[in-house]
């Protein structure tokens, strides 16, 4: 019998939800397997990096890692793997509150198949599903619709752990003083101020990290904080209970919050979505193999651009499992082809003036789900110093038909996602910070944000740092290696001493 969508999605729901404790000795034993997978591949490697002491005599780190999301994690171990120890890792969050799984990311699950392996940098043992199975068995496995968020979150910690990754939770990265030789960071950790000293370092800091949420003109930012929230704001549902929610925009997003507010309590959400209609087609899945990774970087500006700019147009559709469940709730009120005007401050009510109507709806509560700004210039970390990155408007002008001022603001990154600067000499040492999150797309594909792709970014990326490192250290390594004096021939009748 073929049960109707609603149930189905329903009981998949129950069925991913029910998760046991991981704790067991078949957990144990994978750990063993991949303590064993990683002595057969040599990873680590030793650590043969050789920084000069600053003028303090401090050793700097090598590589400093801004974020320990799954980018963070990824690039972390793959330097590690090459014999790059001197690294660290800071995320602002508490431990296991990563990224934005069990914050702003209001599905059910991933909306990511659960085939995915995950950061596992080609180790098997280290995939989502070789620890899913150890942690709840394969039956599990086979019943597993999609992988809910908390269960995600648990597979990126125990990664930390299993990696032995060197994070450290709770600290805000605060400011970045970019240096030829040395970047100078300031940092916060329960309000404790501290500087550190990195050679490099890697921004790993989310779909946010360059631009933050973006707040279309036409919502006043007067509606803030009592009548407007944008999606990635920590919004507390409780206090929306029996009110009635606008929200502008349509995308994942935007129905996850839609469907979160109703199943809180909301009496009644009305989402207004410019277009006549939903994108129909992901083509972030239909560009999600390995022909996008590795080829993207290798075609010419005016080919990264044409493909960009056309898959920006299409947009991606929210997942059906989404709209399924937004639909499920009776309250909910979508309005295709509703270009929203203006959203203002009536008394204590939000006004959302409707193109080609007036007066305008009045709401309880706006929710604003407009997505991301991307903005080489906006790197929070960097400060003024962002204003010296180049960007794709300082490097490229497409023809007329193409021109797309949103794109123009995208980072224009290096080989090794490095950030450049706009004109030379302006901000040295800008090449020695880059940039791992969604805005590297325009410049290297999707392979910095989403997960299939977070492989490949991290191999890029340690591979131009080992490189860079090496040739800076070459003085040092060369007398390491006039000194390396491990006799080969000692036990045969050629030793000379
Ligand atoms: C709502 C939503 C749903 C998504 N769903 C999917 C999905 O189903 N599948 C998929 O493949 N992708 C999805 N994505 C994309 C998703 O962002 C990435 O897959 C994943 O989170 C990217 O990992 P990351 O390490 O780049 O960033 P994040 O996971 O966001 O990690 C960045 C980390 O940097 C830290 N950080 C930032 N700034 C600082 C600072 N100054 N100091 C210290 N720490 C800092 C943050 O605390 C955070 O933990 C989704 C994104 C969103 C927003």
């Amino acid at each position: 019998m073929r049960l109707p969508v609603s149930l189905r999605e329903g009981l998949r729901r129950e069925a991913v939800n029910d998760h046991s404790p991981i704790e067991g000795e078949r957990l144990r034993a994978h750990e063993r397997r991949v303590a064993r997978d990683l002595e057969y591949l040599g990873v680590p490697a030793a650590n043969w990096p050789l920084p000069e002491p600053a003028a303090d005599g401090a050793v700097p780190i090598d590589v400093l890692v801004v974020g320990a999301g799954m980018n963070g994690i990824a690039v972390a171990s793959s330097l590690l793997f090459k014999g790059i120890r001197n690294v660290r890792i800071l995320d602002r969050n508490p431990p296991g509150r990563e990224g934005p799984w069990l914050s702003f990311a209001r599905m059910d699950t991933l909306r990511s198949p659960k085939t995915l392996p995950g950061p596992a940098l080609g180790v098997p043992s280290l995939t989502f599903r070789a620890w899913y199975e150890a942690a709840f068995g394969e039956a599990a496995w086979d019943a597993l619709y999609k992988i809910p968020n908390a269960v995600w979150v648990r597979y990126l910690t125990w990664l930390q752990r299993v990696l032995g990754l060197p994070v450290q939770h709770g600290t805000r990265v605060v400011a970045i003083a970019p240096g030829e030789r040395l970047h100078t960071v300031e940092t916060e950790r329960d309000g404790v101020p501290q500087t550190l000293l990195a050679r490099r370092v890697i921004l790993a800091t989310g779909r946010g990290g360059a631009g933050g949420g973006w707040i279309p003109s036409f919502v006043d930012q007067a509606l803030w904080p009592d009548l407007a929230a944008h999606t990635n704001d920590d919004i507390d549902f409780e206090r929306l209970k029996g009110q009635a929610i606008g929200i502008v925009g349509g995308g994942a997003s935007a129905w996850d919050n839609a469907a979160t507010a109703l199943e809180r309590g909301a009496a009644r959400v009305d989402m207004y979505v410019r277009r006549p209609h939903l994108p129909q087609i992901n083509k972030g899945r239909g560009s999600s193999h390995p022909g996008y990774y590795y080829g993207w970087s290798a075609l010419d500006d005016a080919e990264r651009w044409a493909l960009f700019a056309y898959l920006n147009d299409v947009q991606a559709p929210p997942p059906h499992e989404t709209v399924h469940r937004a639909l499920r709730q009776p309250n909910f009120h979508v309005h295709l082809g509703k270009a929203t005007r203006r959203a203002t401050r009536e008394g204590d009510r939000a006004a959302v003036l409707l193109a080609g109507e007036d007066p305008p709806r009045l709401h309880d509560f706006l929710i604003v789900g407009t997505g991301f700004a991307i903005d080489g210039g906006a790197i929070p970390e960097l400060g003024n110093a962002s204003g010296f990155v180049a960007r794709w408007q300082d490097r490229y002008e497409p023809p007329d038909t193409l021109a797309r001022q949103d794109l123009g603001r995208y980072p224009y990154l290096g080989p090794g996602f490095e950030l450049l600067e706009r004109e030379a000499g302006e901000c040295p040492g800008l090449n020695r910070i880059h940039l791992v999150n969604h805005a590297a797309a325009l410049s290297h594909g999707a392979v910095a944000s989403d997960i299939p792709g977070v492989n490949v970014a991290a191999e890029r990326v340690s591979t131009a740092i080992a490189a860079s490192l090496f040739k800076e250290d070459i003085e040092p390594i060369r007398q390491a290696l006039e000194a390396f004096d491990e006799p080969e021939l000692e036990s045969t009748p050629f030793f000379v001493r």
